[in-house]
Order: C-alpha cells, then structure tokens, then sequence
C-alpha cells in the first residue's frame, strides 16, 4: 500500500494555499467524519484558508470492492488525485482533497483490470462535486436560469459555470407515473399565433405530468396510448383533444373546463356590448343637449369653435383667462380697500413697480409691443420678384434701399412660405392660437373594456360600488343587454350554485334569441353537450392548468425564450415535484 502524503505532518502545504492563516484540528473537535457518513471516509486533515476550507480524506479499508464483479483486491494499481467540491460553512468555500487508489481486479472472470475506489455514497462517480452539492445546484437550476444560477452559486461559493447548471439538470431522470387517473389538459404557446404545445397535469396530485411539442391530435393521442391508467380528462373547449380521446376509443370521461365556459360566457357579453356601443352612448348622453362649448373636446376641433365664436365673446373668454387682466382687477380692488402699495405688492407676490402703475390707471391699457416691420408694403414687390427667380437675399437688399426697416432673420421668416417645400427649408410653423381650457360637462363614456369588467363582476355576483351599479342599470334598460345580461347570470349560476338550473333548461330558455354572439355560444355549447354537463356535474377545473401555463410563461421568459422543449420540461416537472 502506498503511503498517503497527506498524512505525513512535515508535508510542504499545497502551493495553491498561500493565505492560509491558520492549520488546527478542526476534525476532532467537530468530528468532521461524520458528515461524510455512510461511507468508509474519514477526515484525516483539515486546512483553513481565508476563503476556503480543504479537507483531506481517505478510505480506512485497506481492500477495495470491485464495482463490476464484486470481487474484493487488496493488490494496489496505482493511486491519482480527485478534488470534489462541497457545500460552502461560514462562508468559505470547501474542497475536499481525495486520493482514490487504483485496485487490480483479480477475477479472472471480470470484464475489467482494474477499479478505482469511490469516495463514498456523498459522491457519485466520475462527479466533481458532493451529492448535497449537486442537490443545490440543480434545485437552483430549476427556480431560474442557468446564467443566474451560475452567478449565484459562483457568490455562494460553489463555482461553475452555466453549462455546469444545464448538464446537471438534463442528468436528473423525470419519473415515470403510468398510474394516472384524472389529467388536465391545456395549450400554452412556444410564440404567440405562431407555434404552440400542451400541458398535460396530474388533477390529483398538482403536479405537471409532461409537456407536448404541440397541440395536435396525434400527438395526444400517442400520450394517452402510453397512459392507459387515464380515465378523464378535464380540457378547454378545443376539437383536436376531444377528437384525440374520441380516437383513443377508451371510455374517458370528458369535462369541460368551467374557467373556460365562464370565459367565453364573459368573452361573448364583451363583444355584444362593443357591437351595440352606440346605444350604451345613446342611453348615457339621452336628454343633455350639447352646447357649441362642449363640442371643443379635440384641441383641433375647439380652433375651429374658436374661430365661430362671436369677436365679443372671444373677447369676454380671453378677459376670463388673461392673467394680467385678472391681477389688474385684484389690484384695483384691493386699493379700494384701501391697502397701501407695498401690502398688495406682499399679498399679490407681483413687484411694487407694477402695483404703483396699475393704481394710477384707470383702465388697463394695451400691452406695448415693439413696433412691426410693415411687411404689407413690400409683400407684392417681393412675390413677384421671388416668382422672377430671384433670390430671397438679393430682394432683401433691394427693398432694404427702397426702406424696409427689418432684418435679414425676421424678413426670411416672414418670407418662408415663398420657399416653402423647397429642401432645406424650415416649413412654416402653426401659428400658437390660445387656447380655452377644454370643458366637457356632459355623462364620460366609459370605455367596452372598463364595462365588461364590471358587467363580468355583475355576473358573478359580487359587490358593485355605486358608480358601477348605476352602470349596470343605465344598460339594463337597453333591451339586448338585459337579454345578454340575465342569460350570462343564469349561466353563471348554474355552474356555481348547487340549486343554480338544469342547462338544457337555459338552452332552451335562450337558443331561439337574436343575438348573434350568444347564439354561436349556445350552438357550440349544444355540441359539446356531454363534456360541459361533466364540468357541472364534476369538481375537476383547468385553474390548476392554466396557474401552471402562467408559470411556464414565467420560466420561458426568464431564459429569454431560448430554452427548447426538453428544458422546459424539466424545468416544470421536476420543479414541481421537487419543490411541492
Ligand atoms: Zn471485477
């Protein structure tokens, strides 16, 4: 038996400890052995370093057992190195130091030489690091992506990198249940309207079964050929499952999924309701006749009104909001008062200067603005000039002799729609108008999507706020929507109460209606007869599904959209398992 270096005291400490601080005996105080327990391991030395612990280990047999024949060797081969790392303690990294002696197999009858001897039932073969260690990293594999796993154990201090994360969660075997009863069944999409796959769950356990590449009938098909334990199945309203187990020619109880039948009942009162919004509009606004004011609700459209206005109106607007006008009054009203200069100064927070000017006025004059250049003398000259072909700089100086008193930058301003569309000139801006502050005093329009919501809590009986409950009667009084209305409440209650009607009742009641959308809802629900009185008669729901088609979305986005079929797989199934 060769000597182990390690366990000669005077051995030259390894080149890769240089901070090593302290060397003590870790191992008999903490009986370190012991968590490298069922094995024959025992921690025969200990180095603490500033960032990490190494421990060395070694076999306390002096034999070793052959892996493949069983056949126990006691003739020494050859020994070599292995360096596994374990979970971190104080937050220091652990390495443990393990030098595996190479034994002669001496069955003449194995198919192998040699064997080389394991550290224990904590690691696996050929692994570099411990099975709890594994455990870790794959758990962290699972709940995020393997660049942010890999970040985060390389700050724990178990280094890898991302690869290392991928091809320890593709190692780990799924589980085979063929024993599955009563499955869920749903679609969720790879990319939006363009690819798309199923996912199958366990109703009674909670847990994600498995993921199909697609949504087709053969595939599901092929998946409940394997699955022969399966007995019912809890869908959406899709053909292509239905047809599968149809096909399947087992006898499987379907059910229709109620989220979903409640949903199309909602989805179908939603598109009444934009389709008819018009009278909505008409019921809310009946009765308030609409003042030329009102109508200015686009800023646009309120330019234009302006533009009607009467001159004495537009003018009485603009002293409403010219805020000069307004301080003048307050100034005048408070020197009546009797205020002096400097407390109306305080109180109006304006200048002293101003106040005095204001008290000495009788009336406000007009704001002094700086004298126009008188453009109108010259704008006939400098059009005809301009469609001669002339330039705007030469026409400047020209009218310049002949008096025009401007400047160069305001006259090519002024000038610019000659030029206009021609490139590398400015288009003219719009002219600032002022503006009135919209006022709109008539009933909002709440928009289909905001009504829907609150007619879906209608429906389902819930708590309306007054606002909401003056909604729902403004609408009842419309014919169709009290149609529409009290046939999606019934609806509703026929799945949520236990006393809530019979639906062929309900068909019935509504199958001769007008309405265009409920009547395609009740012809579709006539055809799937048997699996939607399942979902009354059944306790079994695709919420569980559709929670686990959200999380899906979750883990798919959080490897931005890279991770394939099989990765996703894993991720769903073994998380669940794993961690449920
Ligand atoms: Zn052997």
């Amino acid at each position: 038996m060769l000597k182990d270096p390690n366990c000669n005291k005077n051995n030259t400490i390894d080149a890769h400890c240089h901070h090593i601080s302290a060397i003590n005996e870790a191992n008999s105080s903490l009986n370190l052995s012991s968590f490298y327990l069922p094995s024959d391991m025992v921690v025969e030395s200990a180095v603490i370093g500033n960032n990490k612990i190494e421990l060395y280990i070694k076999s306390v047999l002096d034999y070793g057992i052959c892996p493949y024949c069983g056949h126990i060797s006691e003739k020494i081969h050859s020994q070599y190195q292995r360096v596994i790392t374990d979970l971190p303690v104080l937050g220091k990294r652990v390495v443990i130091h393990f030098r595996p002696r190479k034994f002669f197999c001496q069955n003449d009858f194995c198919s192998k030489k040699t064997f080389a001897e394991q550290p224990g039932n904590e690691v696996f073969r050929y692994r570099r690091r411990t099975r709890r260690c594994e455990q870790v990293v794959t758990h962290h594999g699972l709940m995020s992506s393997s660049n942010d796993a890999s970040s985060l154990l390389n700050g724990m201090g178990i280094p890898l990198c991302n690869t290392t994360v991928l091809r320890d969660i593709h190692r780990i075997r799924i589980p085979e249940n063929k024993e599955i009863t009563n499955i869920g069944i749903d679609d969720w999409a790879f990319r939006k309207g363009i690819n798309y796959g199923s996912i199958i769950v366990n109703l009674g356990t909670g847990h994600v079964i498995d993921l199909l590449g697609d949504r087709e009938r053969d595939s599901f098909s092929k998946w409940l050929e394997c699955h022969q334990q399966v007995s019912l199945v809890s869908r959406d309203r899709s053909t292509e499952y239905s047809t599968a187990i149809a096909l399947s020619g087992k006898r499987i109880i379907e059910v229709a999924d109620r989220f979903h039948l409640i949903k199309n009942m909602s989805d179908c009162v939603t598109k009444t309701i934009s389709e008819n919004y018009s009278d909505y509009r008409n019921a809310v606004r009946s009765g308030n006749e609409i003042t030329p004011e009102e109508k200015c609700i686009q800023p646009d459209i309120q330019e234009i009104c302006n533009d009607k206005l009467s001159g004495d109106k537009k003018q009485e607007v603009n002293n409403n909001t010219d805020s000069r006008t307004i301080m003048f009054n307050e100034v005048k009203e408070l020197q009546d008062k009797g205020f002096s200069i400097g407390a109306i100064a305080k109180k109006l927070k304006i200048a002293r200067q101003t106040v005095r000017k204001y008290r000495n006025y009788t009336s406000l004059p007009p704001r002094k603005s700086s004298p126009r250049n008188e453009y109108f003398k010259f704008d006939s000259y400098v059009e005809s000039e301009y469609s001669n072909g002339k330039s705007l700089v030469n026409i400047f100086h020209e009218i310049k002799n002949l008096g025009f008193k401007g400047s160069k930058t305001p006259f090519h301003d002024h000038y610019r729609y000659l030029s206009k569309g021609r490139k590398g000139r400015r288009t003219d801006r719009p002219k600032s108008i002022k503006k009135i502050k919209p006022q709109d005093n008539r009933e909002p329009l709440i928009p289909v999507k905001t009504i829907s919501s609150i007619v879906d809590k209608g429906i389902r009986m819930k708590e309306l706020d007054e606002k909401e409950d003056i909604l729902i009667q403004t609408l009842i009084s419309i014919p169709w929507f009290k149609e529409i209305y009290n046939a999606a409440t019934s609806f509703y209650k026929i799945f949520k109460e236990p006393n809530g009607g019979q639906l062929a009742e309900w068909i019935n009641e509504y199958r001769d209606t007008e309405l265009a959308k409920l009547k395609t809802f009740i012809t579709g629900i006539i055809l799937d007869m048997k699996a939607v009185e399942n979902g009354i008669k059944y306790p079994f729901s695709n919420g569980i599904v559709e929670g686990f088609v959200n999380k899906l979305k979750t883990i798919k986005r959080m490897m931005y959209g890279k991770a394939k079929l099989m990765l996703l797989k894993r991720k769903l199934v073994l998380g669940t398992l794993l961690f449920n």
